[in-house]
């Protein structure tokens, strides 16, 4: 089996969304469709699994747009609004799938949840089967390896006022959204990392968000190959960025899809065939 990977930007766009309600900047008012963002999300497609990296207040509309009909897990960055606020629109894949879907997520945002959610847990409500079911995988520490639906992660943390939020890397590929203060570590967890997506709000630098100087500098220091801008707040039109912006760092845009190698795939195929451990 060849071993595939690929993320579809759901959305990518800050905590209140492009266009802004009410808003008649020119970039809420554009028509471009590169400047119509949703809350950030992406689904991971790995050897034909899905995972959801985040499920916003606009996953209804992303599952819809993408003809989303299963999902075999989801993974956690942190608990803020924009990054689980669409939880209870699991509650489908978990009537339809008849399981609870597995759910990779810190401690951190566990304890979170269990205060938003509660209705959720079945150790709470052990007879109601009609709301959303999560099995919760529970990462150990704020750095490491583990096992998730049969694929090696590496995950790692990193803080946004005052709360750990997680980044995830998959083969080459890493995800690192809502960043502000790191451990140098990251680059440690990242080196090799081909394709890099990462948070942005604006060009200025604010408590919560790097800014797009930053970024730049952050992308340059992992030294990867390409970096996708995510979390774009209405200050940056999608076409003037990427004027700005050096060829090796892009803005994502809602729906593009990107390829990235699993590579670790190759040797857990191998490892895995029974003909070769028979050898
Ligand atoms: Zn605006
Ligand atoms: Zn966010």
């Amino acid at each position: 089996m060849t071993a595939s990977g690929s993320l579809l930007f759901l959305g990518t766009g800050a905590s209140m969304g492009i266009p802004v309600i009410g808003c008649t900047c020119s970039v809420c008012t554009s028509e471009s469709p590169c400047n119509q963002r949703f809350r950030p999300s992406g689904l991971l497609t790995i050897n034909q699994k899905k995972i959801l990296i985040d499920c916003g207040p606009d996953f209804r509309n992303q599952a819809l747009k993408h003809s989303i009909n299963h999902l075999d897990g989801i993974i956690l960055t942190h608990a803020h609004h924009d990054h689980v606020a669409g939880i209870d629109e699991l509650r489908v894949f978990y009537m339809r799938q008849k399981q609870p879907i597995p759910c990779l997520l810190s401690h951190e945002t566990t304890t979170d949840l269990r205060t938003r959610f509660h209705y959720i847990f079945k150790d709470l409500n052990p007879a109601n089967t009609v709301t959303s079911r999560l099995d919760l995988q529970i990462l150990e520490g704020h750095r490491g390896t583990t096992q998730f639906l049969g694929f090696p992660i590496k995950y790692f943390s990193y803080e946004q006022a005052g709360m750990h939020v997680n980044g995830f890397r998959i083969g080459n590929f890493a995800y690192v959204s809502d960043i502000r203060k790191y451990p140098n570590t990251i680059f440690e967890d990242l080196q090799g990392v081909d394709i890099l997506v990462l948070s942005a709000l604006r060009f200025e630098p604010t408590p919560f968000h790097l800014g797009i100087d930053e970024a730049i500098a952050f992308a340059n220091k992992v030294g990867c190959q390409h970096t996708w801008l995510t979390h774009i707040a209405h200050e940056l039109d999608h076409e003037k960025t990427n004027e700005y912006l050096p060829p090796n760092v892009r803005m994502a845009y809602d729906g593009l899809e990107i390829s990235f190698l699993p590579d670790f795939l190759l040797d857990k195929d191998s490892s895995n065939d029974p003909k070769r451990q028979t050898r």
